[in-house]
């Protein structure tokens, strides 16, 4: 079998045609830090990372070393080497979101060397197609924000998605408003999360959720401090509304704190950042021995959202019957050329699911003429 002969990283970054902002930050471009590691008989896998680009590409360079000339079928130790070798300077953070993106490459390349899916590698598919909801419904600069919502979200259901994501995070009154607006555009039948990426203090989101409440909200993500963890658990405990958090936690022992505290119903690893899909297998074991659902936060270019799919195609349904309800992968909807144009296939949704791909590997690759246009310093 062939060994590892290169690791190249590719930052690849476009300009959007119009800024859109979450509670903490505004977007005027995607970038993203995409990883090609090759073997010495040609055979490459793609991985990508969540989080700084260039930070992550320099957390790629760090581990190289330890990658080069090894055997790539042997990813479990090298997803190890790299772990012991960054334990000292980064438990958490940025360089786990390095390890995830040599590791999901190294997931595909396996796939292609094995002439299998990643999710046949990962104990096999329990479902052929995977739920998706939309991620969309920003805040921008213009006025008029809340009927722009009302109509973003009808779109999302004549597109034929069964449930949708809002921000909120613009401060209670204004955010109630908003969710009241969204709920009376897209009728009762469709379900409707809302996410304040961390916003709020524990008395705030207190405020909100008696504000919300009525409109039958299936999730409210990181309602606050992703370090509050007393205040998640005491929300949670108010409330009926689920509580999700966790795509700013890393690993198996940053979601073990997470568990521990009692803090979410549903966990939300990242799996470009959390450790890959060797951690996010560990994850998913840990959430299952909690009996907490895992829905991934996914928000890159096609090689996350296949990342999310064959994960999610092999995660069980806890605790198991007849009519299960099946899990969720983010989708998100906001404007991404990354996503859209660089990687195929082009990942698109019916009747509310998507396939997960069957080719070799994680079955997707990246445009080669697109990457060196999009490659290029800005
Ligand atoms: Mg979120």
């Amino acid at each position: 079998m062939p060994n590892i002969a290169r690791i190249e990283t590719f930052v690849v970054s476009q300009r959007l045609q119009k800024p859109f902002s979450y509670s903490q930050w505004e977007y005027d471009r995607r970038t993203v830090c995409l990883v090609r590691v090759t073997a010495d008989d040609g055979t490459y896998g793609w991985g990508e990372g969540y989080g700084p680009a260039g930070v992550i590409r320099a957390g790629i360079e760090f581990f190289t070393p330890l990658l080069l000339g090894r055997d790539p079928l042997a990813n479990g130790a090298l997803w190890q080497a790299m772990h012991v070798r960054g334990l000292d300077f980064g438990r958490r953070g940025v360089l786990l979101a390095a390890i995830s993106a040599i590791d999901i490459a190294l997931w595909d390349l396996k796939g292609k060397l094995l002439h299998a899916p990643v999710s046949v590698l990962l104990g096999g598919p329990r479902r052929s197609r995977v739920n998706v909801y939309a991620t969309g419904l920003y805040f921008d600069r213009e006025p008029g924000l809340r009927d722009r919502l009302a109509r973003e979200a009808a779109g999302y259901v004549a597109q034929g998605f069964r449930a949708v994501k809002m921000k909120v995070g613009l401060g209670v009154e204004e955010d109630a408003g908003n969710v009241a607006a969204v709920r009376a555009a897209i009728g009762q039948d469709i379900q409707l999360m809302i996410d304040s990426n961390h916003a709020y203090l524990l008395t705030e989101a207190r405020a909100l959720v008696d504000r919300v409440a009525e409109h039958d909200i299936g999730w409210f993500e990181e309602p606050v401090s992703p370090d509050d963890y007393a205040g998640y658990r005491e929300l949670r405990r108010q409330t009926r509304i689920p509580i999700a958090g966790g795509e700013c936690e890393y690993g198996v022992h940053g979601f073990q704190q997470l568990f521990a505290a009692e803090a979410v119903d549903i966990a939300q690893p990242d799996l470009c950042a959390c450790g890959g899909l060797t951690e996010g297998q560990r994850i998913a074991a840990l959430a299952r021995a909690h009996f907490v659902e895992v829905t991934p936060h996914c928000w890159g270019t096609g090689i996350a959202f296949a990342v999310g799919l064959h994960f999610l195609s092999t995660i069980d349904v806890l605790p198991g019957r007849r009519r299960a309800r099946e899990p969720f992968l983010e989708m998100d909807r906001t404007e991404n050329p990354l996503r859209d144009l660089l990687t195929t296939p082009r990942f698109s949704p019916e009747g509310g699911s998507v396939a997960v791909p069957t080719a070799p590997g994680l079955g997707v690759d990246v445009d080669a003429a697109l990457l060196a246009e999009y490659s290029k310093p800005f």
